[in-house]
């Protein structure tokens, strides 16, 4: 049982003021684009995880668990839970979405483990767990789980867990530009609550934007260029100040959009058409400010079964 599953960039990451339970209030606009992780689960005598970079990828896959700390992992667990059987399973993981780069990789891999294993383990006619289902499960596993299984473009809001699907038209064609070294989630919010109470400026209460909605409805992707946002970009150029050179470098070789995709570092580039988006990752490459220019297109589905 093979499933493909896409890495997100956000199209707007909203960050409302700090709740008491230490999680921020987000508005999110989930795009998901086609680069892919595959997992593979097959029978086996007990729970496996084994992770390997996928061909032709760069992927430092070195900071991977593959024990129990593996979302893949634990979303295999929590469906055989669900199902009452035993997680006797191997999963193989393939990577080619950047790890820790803020394109959601290891909740990607959750959600392509939890299609996976529902498939292997639920009745095959009269399954207990639907789609929704695994949403569910996985929004227990990370607030981007449920839509690497929905895909597509949503918008959540909460803790970005709910869910509504956006409409679009076209397809948008995006240069990814990675950089060595991940960037961990929590101390990148932790970096945006630091600069906000420095500055004295209380976090506004974030809104969908109606120009990014109004630009994904009628594919107008200059409209889309625009609108990009993301709140949390100030405090991953703050951490990793190298990214300010690459998000420059991208819009002076022609991006008609830039931004730091979710938590970073990886930077996200809007061009108009494909021959754009393949003209300004060969020049992004020359320039040598990311560590690898990969080339993708959104929105795809979600976590699919090939
Ligand atoms: P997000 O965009 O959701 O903030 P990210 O893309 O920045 O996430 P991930 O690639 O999901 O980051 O990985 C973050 C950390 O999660 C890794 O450093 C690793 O320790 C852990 N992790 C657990 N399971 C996985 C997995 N299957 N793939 C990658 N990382 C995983």
């Amino acid at each position: 049982m093979t499933v493909r599953v896409p890495a997100k960039v956000n199209l707007q990451l909203g960050v409302g003021p700090i709740r008491d339970d230490g999680y921020h209030d987000l508005v999110n606009v989930f795009h998901a684009v086609s680069l892919f992780d595959m997992v593979t689960a097959e029978p086996a005598r007990e729970l496996e995880v084994h992770v390997q970079a996928a061909p032709y990828s760069r992927v430092a896959i070195g900071g991977v668990p593959t024990d129990d700390d593996n979302l893949a992992a634990k979303a295999a667990r929590l469906v055989a839970e669900r199902l009452g059987v035993e997680p006797r399973v191997a999963l193989r993981i393939r990577k080619a979405i950047p790890v820790a780069g803020g394109m959601a990789g290891g909740s990607a891999d959750a959600a392509a483990a939890l299609v996976a294993c529902a498939r292997l383990w639920d009745d095959r006619d009269r399954p207990v767990l639907s789609r929704d289902d695994l949403m569910e499960i996985g929004a227990d596993l990370g607030s981007d789980v449920p839509f690497a299984v929905l895909g597509g473009t949503a918008v959540g809001v909460g803790r970005g867990e709910r869910l509504t699907p956006a409409l679009t038209r076209g397809t948008f064609h995006w240069v990814f530009a990675t950089a060595d070294g991940g960037l961990s989630t929590p101390a990148v919010y932790g970096e945006c609550d630091r600069l906000r109470l420095e500055a004295g400026r209380a976090a506004p209460w974030p809104s969908v934007s109606e120009q990014l909605m109004t630009a994904l409805a009628t594919g107008d992707a200059k409209g889309l260029g625009d609108a990009l946002s993301n709140d949390l970009q100030p405090a991953a150029l703050s951490l990793r100040p190298a990214l300010r050179r690459t998000i420059d470098a991208g819009r002076d070789l022609g991006a008609i959009g830039a931004l730091v995709s979710g938590s970073g570092p990886t930077c996200a580039f809007l061009a108009e058409t494909a021959e754009d988006a393949a003209d300004l990752a060969a020049a992004l490459d020359g320039t040598g400010v990311a560590e690898q220019v990969v080339r993708a297109s959104g929105p795809v589905p979600g976590a699919t079964v090939v």
